[in-house]
């Protein structure tokens, strides 16, 4: 007999921040541990939850409690370490422990699978498929090409190579497999790196900053440090990393690197595949389910020696961690901004406290957060002054359009620069941070405007497509032919998007290709591929863009970019608009110019004299950077305070407000020392899908106190009035304000 265990603990995938005590199955035959998943009696139905504590006491509940159905897992599936994060991250971000658990694993995993990978066979021919004579299979002669097909494969045939042979490859395999001349053979496998690694490749010899670095990073191999890599575009970060990960590989440790959403690239996976010499695992957002839980379990069983990921892959697990990179580090997309909220370079530096390895976060434009960082001493600070090769980085001009004289937002002096780049034959990059075609579809007769029905927002009007589009929550509809209020016949697109300034160039510049990168033009899957290799093809060109392009693509044939529209981040509803605006604008003009082709950079503006763009013109991040943390400061606003928001919508107009008026109310009744708070006051867009919104700001210059607070305040909300009819969230650390 096995000793009868005492109270299990259990988390449940439920909005509800508790964890559930449950008995252990009588059926059992070994002690229950943390990280084992079970299936337990939940309310009315069943779930399946995670075991995070087995040796809770021995049920001192006073009601009954509940036992736990089935056992799924033989041993547990999450390391300690992984859960371990996990309760940090709930606790942090003061999410449900069962919610942030389950909506990180791999969905096979949440829906109950077994933890497999995924296998796949090699086809050999049998010593009796040797020896048989393809003349015996002339009644059918599939079966006798595949014969002979394996003949030239003396090491056996993958499926997809057998596929590439007979497209109905099975049905002639199975026959073979039954005549006995054909066995297959099952392996795992290997880590899906987008591209096999290239036998020519020779690693670069570092420069003296990319030296000092490496070494740098590498002498604290093996415990917590906190590097920045504070280095300008195409000044050999990457590289660095990969300097560094060969000896995290040497010493038979897992490197694990986080990429913004755009920036991972085939690209990007190829250099790493090519330079490291260990399986590379990649976990992205196109992989299938499958794929997905394949690339989690190669890295926790060690089996990868490097993961690459976006912002969900902090929580991969690690059989032997050695370093986490996180590059591009300011990067916004690195933020949850839905459901379980949680900021994905925060809990890296976290993670690597907790597994004692060390953090290197890098980026050409470092987060105000993270500069701040280093300026209290937390992070080391790492610089890479030069861009490799020599390239000069490009001169900035501002372009004055209170001058006028420009039809369709391109002003007459960045034509004209365009002209000359493209007589050269060079490529030029235009930037424009809004899709579609126009903005606003306006009645001159009445003044109608299209405007979202479920939004306070105006539909975009997509030409291509035929449709308005609202970009907030998504509805469409076809415009109208007639102004639906005075049925005027003539309605006018006001503004430019994307699709508008293509045309507009295109006029101008007829025999010159435009290739267009924004989520209309690479929606298709390998789109956005196909667009950058044309790109990378050279030639004379016109490339025109979202912030989809100002990420990590290198573009060395570009010579000039033009930022059409700098003014939509000078004022915008959120205090790290400008922060934003600098990041872009230097990580747009990174793109241009190398050694031999210098580049230009032409930013439109009405406000030319904003002191913001001073320090940019002479790409003085460091002095941008410095003034906006003076006006943090002044503000008490992050990274010099703390902020919480708390939003909440409904569709009946007043209920959010007055459900955080009491929640206002519960939160000064706990004379919170410290902790101001604003609002509630209605988001800066209203009324989003149908429903309207409000929000409650918390503020604090202590962590501690705002943490407290928010503690003290959850258990107390769903008993609030109104909390029933209202939808509610929590963000910590906020990084939209709307
Ligand atoms: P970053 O990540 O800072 O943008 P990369 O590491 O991508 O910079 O380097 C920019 C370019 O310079 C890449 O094409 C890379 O292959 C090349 N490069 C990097 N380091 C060296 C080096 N030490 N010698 C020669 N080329 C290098
Ligand atoms: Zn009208
Ligand atoms: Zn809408």
């Amino acid at each position: 007999m096995y000793e009868r265990q005492g109270i299990i603990k259990v988390a449940v995938p439920a909005p509800l921040h508790q964890v559930y005590d449950y008995l252990p199955p009588q059926s059992h035959p070994s002690a229950l541990r943390a990280g084992t998943r079970v299936r337990v009696p939940f309310g009315r139905t069943t779930k399946i939850g995670m075991v995070v504590d087995a040796g809770a006491g021995d049920g001192q509940a006073g009601y009954e409690l509940k036992t736990i159905l089935e056992v799924l897992d033989d041993r547990p599936v999450l390391p300690d370490a992984t859960l371990k994060l996990f309760q940090w991250a709930a606790s942090y971000y003061h999410h449900p422990l069962g919610e942030v658990i389950f909506s990180s694993l791999p969905p096979p995993l949440r829906q109950g699978a077994r933890p497999e990978k995924m296998v796949s066979y090699r086809y050999h021919l049998t010593e009796a498929g040797l020896d048989s004579d393809p003349g015996d299979l002339s009644r059918a002669p599939k079966q006798a090409a595949m014969v002979t097909f394996l003949r030239r494969h003396p090491d056996g045939a993958s499926e997809a190579q057998l596929l590439h042979h007979d497209a109905r490859w099975r049905i002639t395999v199975r026959a073979l497999i039954d005549k006995g001349l054909i066995y297959r053979n099952k392996k795992t496998s290997p880590a899906r790196a987008i591209k096999e690694s290239d036998p020519d490749y020779r690693p670069f010899r570092l420069n003296p900053d990319q030296t000092g670095a490496v070494e740098a990073i590498c002498d604290r191999l093996g415990g917590f440090a906190a590097f920045l890599l504070d280095g300008i575009t195409g000044s050999g970060k990457t590289e660095v990393y990969l300097n560094v990960i060969d000896q995290v590989i040497a010493q038979n440790r897992q490197a694990l690197v986080l990429i913004p959403e755009i920036g991972l690239t085939p690209q990007l996976v190829a250099r790493f595949a090519d330079h490291v010499r260990a399986p590379v695992a990649v976990l992205h957002s196109g992989l299938s389910d499958k794929e997905r839980l394949h690339a989690w379990l190669l890295a926790r069983d060690g089996e990868a020696g490097v993961v690459i990921g976006t912002r969900s892959a902090v929580f991969t697990p690690l059989l032997r961690p050695g370093i986490c990179i996180i590059d591009e580090e300011h990067d916004p997309s690195f933020k949850q901004q839905d459901g379980f909220r949680y900021h994905a370079r925060d809990l890296a530096v976290m993670r690597a406290r907790q597994e004692a390895v060390p953090v290197v976060l890098g980026s050409a434009t470092p987060s105000l957060e993270s500069l701040h960082n280093a300026g209290q001493g937390r992070y080391r600070r790492l610089m890479l002054r030069e861009r490799i090769g020599n390239a000069r980085p490009p001169t900035i001009h501002l372009l004055d359009m209170r001058a006028g004289g420009h039809e369709n937002d391109l002003s007459p002096a960045l034509l004209k620069a365009v002209k000359t780049h493209l007589e050269q034959d060079n490529q030029v990059l235009m930037f424009l941070n809004r899709r579609g075609y126009a903005p606003t579809l306006f009645c001159p007769g009445c003044g109608w405007i299209a405007l979202c029905p479920r939004c306070d927002a105006h539909m975009i009007l997509h030409r291509s497509r035929h449709r308005l589009h609202c970009h907030h929550c998504d509805a469409q509809q076809a415009p109208p032919a007639q102004c639906p209020q005075c049925e005027a016949p003539d309605l006018l697109a006001l503004g430019q998007g994307t699709e508008r300034i293509e045309e507009a160039l295109q006029a101008q510049f007829p025999k010159t290709e435009i290739i267009r990168i924004d989520r209309d033009s690479t929606r298709r899957k390998g789109a956005m591929q196909a667009l950058l290799q044309r790109i990378h093809e050279g030639g004379r060109q016109i490339l025109l863009g979202t912030q989809m392009i100002a990420k990590g693509h290198h573009l060395p044939n570009i010579t000039l970019v033009g930022i059409l529209n700098a003014d939509q981040g000078l004022f915008g509803a959120d205090f790290r608009a400008i922060e934003r605006m600098g990041q872009l604008i230097l990580q747009v003009a990174g793109r241009a110019g190398r050694a031999d082709k210098p580049g230009e950079v032409y930013i439109q503006t009405h406000y030319p004299d904003h002191p913001a763009f001073r320090p940019l013109l002479s790409h003085d991040y460091q002095g941008f950077s410095r003034m906006l943390l003076e006006e943090r400061r002044l503000a008490q606003l992050p990274p010099c305070g703390n902020l919480a928001l708390f939003r909440a919508e409904a569709l009946d107009q007043a209920l959010p407000r007055r459900f955080l008026q009491a929640l206002h109310h519960q939160a000064t009744a706990l004379s919170p020392e410290g902790v101001r708070l604003l609002g509630p006051v209605t988001a800066p867009m209203e009324k989003r899908a149908g429903r309207f919104r409000a929000q409650l700001l918390l503020l604090s210059t202590q962590r501690r106190a705002l943490h407290l607070l928010l503690k003290a305040l959850i258990p107390v909300l769903e008993g609030l009035p109104g909390a029933r009819k209202v939808r509610w969230s929590l963000d910590v650390d906020p990084q939209e304000m709307f």
